[in-house]
C-alpha cells in the first residue's frame, strides 16, 4: 500500500515558532528611519505594529511559543497534509521521489492565514479596534479578512485597482467576511490623491497601497494598526509551523529532503518551509539545495541589486538591506500577482548573498505548463504563484531522470488556484505572454535607491 498522504498527529502539532535569527550565518543589517536613515528602534515601529510584534521582529530567542488561542484555531486546518507525488512522479517519469506539503488547505485558501491569525491575535491582545492592510491578487487581504471576522476586529483592505477590476469574487469574498475593500490607489489618503496626481490613469502597485495602508494606520492615533502579510521577520517566524510540520512528516517516513523549493514573493511561505532546514546545513554541514523561484517578470533575488530600499512607493516604510528591482518598479501584469513584489524579505536576501539558499526565476507559460501536468496528475490545482515551485521541481526531477538519481525533493504547494482561472483560462486559449526583464529597468533601479 502506498502511502500518498503523511498525515501528523494533531497531538504533535509544533507549539512553537522557529526564529532563525540567532542562527543566520551573519546577523541581517538592521532596518532604518525613512527620514534619518538610522537604525529604527522599538517606539519608531509602535506607531502601526504591536509591540509583541515588534518584540518578535528583533526577538534572538531561538523559538517563541505559540499562544494556545493561536493553536485552537491552527487546529481547524493544521499539521496540514504532507502528500507523496506519486502520480506526478510516474507522470515525469522521474525516479526522483516529490513529496509536497499542501498549505492549500486552509479556509483561504492558502499558506497566509498561518500568520494573519498570529498577527490579529496579538492586535487583539493590545485593543487594537482596526487594522488596515494591502493585497495585490487578494489571498492575503482574504487571510487577514478571515483573521479579522475571528477576533471581531474591523479590516480595512487597499486592494491594487486593477486586481480589484478583474477579480471581483475575490472583493467579495473580502466583504463576505466582513472587511472594506478600497481600490487603490484611492482619495481616501493623501499618499493616495498624491499617486493619482502624478498618474491619473494608474492601475495601481503594490508599492502604492502599501503607502495607502501604512498612512491610515499612522495617522489613526494607535486604533488602527497596519499588518503585512509577508517580507518581515515576524511573518516569515509565523510561517515555520510548515516547515517544522513537515520535518516530522518527512521523519515519520524515513525520508529527508536533498532539496527544498518554494515560490518567492516576499518570500514567506518559501522561509517558512525551508528556514527549520536551514540549521541542518549552517551549523551541521548537511548538502541541502534550497532553491527560491520567482518569475522572470519580477526577478528580484536573480537579477536585483542587493542594497537597503523602501518597502513602499511612498517612501514611508523603514529601510531594509534585500535585493530589490527598486521601489518604483511596476511589474508586467502577470498572473502571478502574488510574486509582483519588488523586494524579498531581508532574512532570505541575506541567506541567497551567503550562498546558504538560491534563486531561479522562470517566465509564465513553463510555470503554467508544469501546472498542467500537476494538475493532471495530482488533481489539485495549484495557485499560479505556487506553479512557480512547481516548473523548478519538475526541472529537478527530469535532471534525475537524466542522471538515473533517485534525489528526495520537498515543494510548497502554497495556494490553491480556484480564484484563478481566468489565468488557467489566458494559458488554455495561448494568450500568456512571457515578459523577459529590460536590463534598463536595473539601471533605473540603481537610481532608484536611497543612498545611505
Ligand atoms: C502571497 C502568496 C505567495 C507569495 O508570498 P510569499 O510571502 O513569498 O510566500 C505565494 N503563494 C501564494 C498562494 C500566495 O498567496
Amino acid at each position: 500500500m502506498k502511502d500518498y498522504n503523511i498525515l501528523l498527529d494533531v497531538r504533535r502539532m509544533p507549539d512553537v515558532w522557529y526564529n532563525i535569527t540567532p542562527d543566520m550565518p551573519k546577523p541581517v543589517d538592521p532596518p532604518l528611519h525613512p527620514g534619518t536613515k538610522q537604525p529604527v528602534g522599538p517606539a519608531d515601529l509602535a506607531a502601526i505594529f504591536p509591540m509583541a510584534l515588534i518584540e518578535q521582529e528583533v526577538s534572538q530567542k531561538p523559538t517563541i511559543s505559540i499562544p494556545g488561542e493561536i493553536m485552537d484555531i491552527y487546529r481547524l486546518w493544521r499539521p496540514t497534509p504532507l502528500r507523496r507525488a506519486y502520480r506526478f512522479e510516474k507522470a515525469l517519469g522521474t525516479p526522483a521521489k516529490i513529496f509536497y506539503k499542501n498549505e492549500s488547505v486552509s479556509p483561504s485558501g492558502s499558506h497566509k492565514l498561518n500568520t494573519a491569525v498570529a498577527q490579529v491575535y496579538y492586535n487583539k491582545q493590545e485593543k487594537t479596534k482596526e487594522m488596515s492592510t494591502e493585497t495585490g491578487a487578494g489571498q492575503w487581504g482574504t487571510a487577514l479578512s478571515i483573521a479579522c471576522s475571528m477576533f471581531d476586529v474591523k479590516c480595512t483592505v487597499y486592494m491594487v485597482r486593477v486586481s480589484y477590476e478583474q477579480k471581483p469574487y475575490r472583493r467579495s469574498l473580502m466583504q463576505t467576511y466582513g472587511a472594506k475593500v478600497i481600490p487603490s490607489p484611492s482619495n481616501t489618503t493623501e499618499s493616495g490623491k498624491s499617486f493619482l496626481r502624478q498618474h491619473p490613469d494608474t492601475s495601481g502597485s503594490l508599492g502604492m497601497a502599501i503607502s495607502e495602508a501604512v498612512e491610515v494606520a499612522a495617522k489613526s492615533g494607535g486604533t488602527t494598526k497596519y499588518s503585512l502579510g509577508s517580507v518581515l521577520n515576524h511573518v516569515l517566524l509565523h510561517q515555520t509551523v510548515i516547515g517544522q510540520e513537515a520535518k516530522l512528516q518527512m521523519e515519520s517516513v524515513g525520508e529527508y529532503p536533498d532539496i527544498i523549493i518554494g515560490c518567492c514573493g516576499g518570500g514567506s511561505n518559501f522561509a517558512g518551509l525551508a528556514f527549520p532546514f536551514a540549521p541542518d546545513k549552517i551549523k551541521r554541514g548537511k548538502k541541502i539545495d534550497f532553491i527560491g523561484v520567482e518569475p522572470s517578470a519580477c526577478p528580484t533575488m536573480t537579477r536585483g541589486i542587493f542594497a537597503y530600499d523602501f518597502g513602499d512607493t511612498g517612501e514611508f516604510t523603514p529601510l531594509l538591506k534585500q535585493y530589490t528591482l527598486g521601489h518604483n518598479f511596476m511589474p508586467p501584469g502577470i498572473h502571478a500577482g502574488g510574486l509582483r513584489y519588488h523586494g524579498i524579505a531581508a532574512q532570505l536576501a541575506l541567506l541567497v548573498k551567503e550562498g546558504v539558499m538560491r534563486a531561479m526565476a522562470y517566465p509564465q507559460n513553463p510555470v503554467f505548463e508544469a501546472c498542467m501536468t500537476f494538475t493532471r496528475a495530482e488533481g489539485i490545482i495549484p495557485a499560479p504563484e505556487s506553479g512557480h515551485a512547481i516548473r523548478s521541481v519538475v526541472d529537478e526531477a527530469l535532471k534525475c531522470k537524466e542522471s538515473g538519481e533517485s534525489k528526495t525533493i520537498l515543494f510548497n504547494l502554497s495556494g490553491h488556484g480556484h480564484f484563478d482561472m481566468l489565468a488557467y483560462d489566458d494559458y488554455l486559449g495561448g494568450k500568456l505572454q512571457d515578459y523577459d526583464l529590460d536590463q534598463s529597468v536595473i539601471e533605473e533601479a540603481e537610481r532608484s535607491i536611497p543612498k545611505v
